[in-house]
């Protein structure tokens, strides 16, 4: 894998770089689609292609337990087995089976992590070398260290152990041999602390990965905590590799954290809104997740859920339709809404991406929404350093 930083904004850090991989080149800052079980929910993967996506996250726990790493590797890997021939990440499974923990169903030692799955109920155990056995067999392009991921509202002693933990660990992860086109990328850990941020961050810079990720920032924090940590520790992350920040995706926290010089960004939100009838919409005042409810929708024949939206939901239908269809659960509407989500996180990015590369990054960002009239003080500061 090999990373270049193409253009840096001078004012903000916003970075554009190229990602290249086996299975492909990826643009940054890239939005990455989940597709958790193997699939973006209820979207085709050929509609993933028309969306511009150009690698997409998929669970390692989820495959693990069904159908099984071994039987995707009998496969021929992710990529065959699915056939989407561009770049996977897979997450690392430490996510889920800390969830577990959370719920009392699990045993965490300094090995790893004991569980029993939702599914079969059967005893399963994670640690390092598991996850990164399990990520060599679906053979993703980036893999995902193992590390210990704290409740938000850990103690700083709780917190102090799960970055000393995650250090160890990424060491036995950095050791495991994986397939040759395979990239590790360490997390860093630390919680709402910022001493801890940096320790773990420095003690991870040391091993020299190809990439890395900020871990643990989507977990139950405030707004003002996620951007706190993303700016402080965005920069100290090598300038030469890619920086991804995890489980963050609505168009608000990613013009923020594009404008702290992040690259690579995840998140379930364009499906799972879209099954609640909520999507993305620009706002004089910035990006809001709005209801297709709505009672001015009801008889709006002429406008799309978002106007000026160049998405195939909004080049088609009107808010008035859409709104009937959800009302109606016709299942045909979460395809819709989630498209349209989807299109505005990818070209969102991509918008971005060519403001950088053009000098114009802050004249783009005041009039897409984090400069609105809503804007905190500190999303001023931010743009105006
Ligand atoms: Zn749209």
């Amino acid at each position: 894998m090999k990373f270049t930083l193409q253009k840096v904004c001078p004012k903000t850090g916003a970075r554009a770089g190229l990602l290249e991989t086996e299975h492909g080149v990826i643009e940054t800052p890239v939005f990455m689609p989940v597709a958790t079980k193997g699939s973006v929910r209820g979207i085709p993967w050929e509609t993933i292609k028309e969306l511009g996506a150009q690698i997409v996250l998929a669970n390692t726990y989820h495959l693990h337990i069904r159908p099984g790493d071994k039987l995707i590797q009998k496969a021929g890997g992710l990529h065959k087995w699915s056939n989407w021939s561009g770049p996977f990440l897979t997450d690392s499974g430490g996510f889920q089976v800390f969830s577990f923990a959370r719920r009392g169903k699990a045993k965490i030692m300094d090995s790893g992590v004991t569980f029993k799955d939702d599914l079969e109920g059967k005893m399963h155990f994670m640690g390092p070398k598991e996850s990164m056995e399990i990520q060599k067999n679906l053979g993703s392009d980036i893999v995902m260290a193992f590390d210990h991921c704290p409740p938000a509202d850990a103690t700083r002693e709780g917190i102090d152990y799960s970055v000393n933990l995650t250090t160890e660990w990424t060491k036995q992860c950095m050791d495991y041999e994986l397939q040759s086109h395979q990239s590790l990328f360490p997390i860093v850990q630390g919680g709402r602390f910022e001493d801890l941020r940096h320790k773990s961050l420095k003690e991870l810079v040391k091993l020299d990965a190809p990439g890395y990720a900020l871990g643990g920032v989507s977990v139950g924090e405030s707004r003002e905590e996620v951007d706190r940590i993303v700016q402080t520790m965005a920069n100290e992350l090598p300038s030469n590799k890619p920086r991804y920040l995890m489980g963050v995706g609505t168009p608000r926290d990613l013009l923020m954290s594009v404008t702290s010089g992040m690259d690579m960004f995840d998140c379930i939100l364009p499906t799972r809104l879209s099954r609640h009838g909520s999507f993305f919409r620009k706002n004089p005042e910035g990006w809001k997740t709005e209801s297709v409810t709505q009672k001015e929708f009801t008889e709006d024949f002429n406008n799309p859920i978002m106007k000026n939206c160049q998405c195939p939901t909004c080049s088609q239908f009107s808010r008035a339709y859409i709104k009937h269809l959800f009302k109606r659960s016709e299942i045909t509407v979460y395809y819709y809404i989630a498209v349209h989500n989807l299109y505005t996180l990818i070209n969102l990015t991509k918008n971005m991406r060519k403001a950088i590369l053009e000098d114009r990054f802050v004249e783009f960002i005041k009039s897409n929404g984090i400069l609105g009239e809503s804007s905190t003080e500190k999303e001023y500061n931010l743009v105006n350093t």
